[in-house]
């Protein structure tokens, strides 16, 4: 068996599409355009990409973007007092701020400074308690475009065994709390998983991951999981993003584990394009919830 590709970006532009058509509805009701606020700080040659291409998916739907740009050794205090000002500003619909951030900066300390109600990275405890309580405002943008991927290629997840490697604040911890609610707005069948999450210290992986009905690899470790850890027909999700000599791979080893997956997202054309997706849509979402 080959597996059938995940096709991304293809479930980006169809959603973005969708999203073009939102925002114009939005402004025309409103008079308003709704804003995103991106903060920088330092030179990370990736982090620049990144925010690169959220600004010009913005400009795709209609969204005004605005960055901000702070040098490597901002104090933790003048980055507060950036956000203070975003916070208050009503022209600012949602304030993303790009990580990692440098290390005399505590990243929480920060993170639970954004207005909640701003908050389209759904990093802060507010947003986080919500959505593990089964009431989201915003879903974190990663975990939210693996379950549209799922959704639009009708992949049921209520049932079904998902295995998701890696137990980060911003991927797997929140993917594992969300598959596994009763509800969602993409309906029962896209939730009521049962769910095993790995990290580093699980033990005799390979035997777990072959119980994976549904695979999520997020560990940013260049093609981990090999063929021998996958069960012949079940769907694999590449989160991982590294780089290496030859280009951007995944933490999947592509060509080994397509020949028996069922379904297969690529690296890069996966994951990547829906983040940036649904970083769009909850600024949409912060825009109305603030009129
Ligand atoms: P973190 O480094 O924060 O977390 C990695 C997790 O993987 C940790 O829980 C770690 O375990 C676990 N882990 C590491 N190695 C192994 C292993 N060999 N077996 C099992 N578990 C392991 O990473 P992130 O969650 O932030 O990112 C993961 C990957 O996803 C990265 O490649 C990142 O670039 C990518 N990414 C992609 C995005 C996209 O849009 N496609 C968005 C965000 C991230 P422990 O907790 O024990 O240390």
């Amino acid at each position: 068996m080959t597996a059938q590709l995940l096709d991304g970006k293809a479930i980006a532009k169809q959603i973005q599409a969708e999203l073009a058509d939102q925002v114009a509805e939005f402004i025309l009701n409103n008079a308003v355009v709704p804003k995103l606020a991106a903060v920088l700080v330092g030179e990370n040659a990736a982090s620049q990409v990144y925010i690169r291409n959220k600004r010009r998916a913005c400009e795709r739907v209609g969204i005004d973007s605005e960055l901000y740009r702070l040098p490597e050794n901002t104090a933790q205090e003048t980055l507060l007092e950036r956000i203070a000002k975003l916070n208050k500003d009503t022209s600012v619909s949602g304030i993303l701020i790009q990580l990692p951030l440098p290390a005399q900066i505590e990243p929480h300390r920060v993170l639970d400074a954004i207005n909640p109600w701003k908050d389209v990275d759904a990093f802060h405890p507010e947003n986080v308690g919500r959505m593990t309580q089964g009431r989201p405002r915003f879903l974190p943008c990663t975990p939210h475009g693996v379950q549209q991927i799922l959704h639009r290629y009708d992949i049921e997840v209520a049932g079904k065994h998902v295995v998701v490697l890696g137990r980060s604040d911003i991927v797997g911890k929140p993917l594992a709390i969300m598959l596994s609610q009763r509800t969602s707005a993409l309906g029962a069948a896209a939730v009521n998983a049962t769910v095993t999450l790995c990290h580093s210290r699980t033990q005799n992986l390979s035997a777990v991951t072959r119980e994976a009905d549904i695979l999520v690899a997020a560990i940013g470790s260049a093609k981990s999981v090999t063929a021998e850890m996958v069960k012949p027909g079940a769907v694999v999700v590449d989160v991982g993003i590294n780089r290496t000599a030859r280009g951007l791979v995944g933490d999947v080893d592509f060509d080994a584990v397509r020949e028996l997956a069922s379904y297969i997202t690529p690296v890069p054309g996966g994951v990547g394009p829906l983040t940036i997706t649904m970083l769009l849509q909850n600024t949409l979402l912060a825009a109305s919830l603030q009129m």
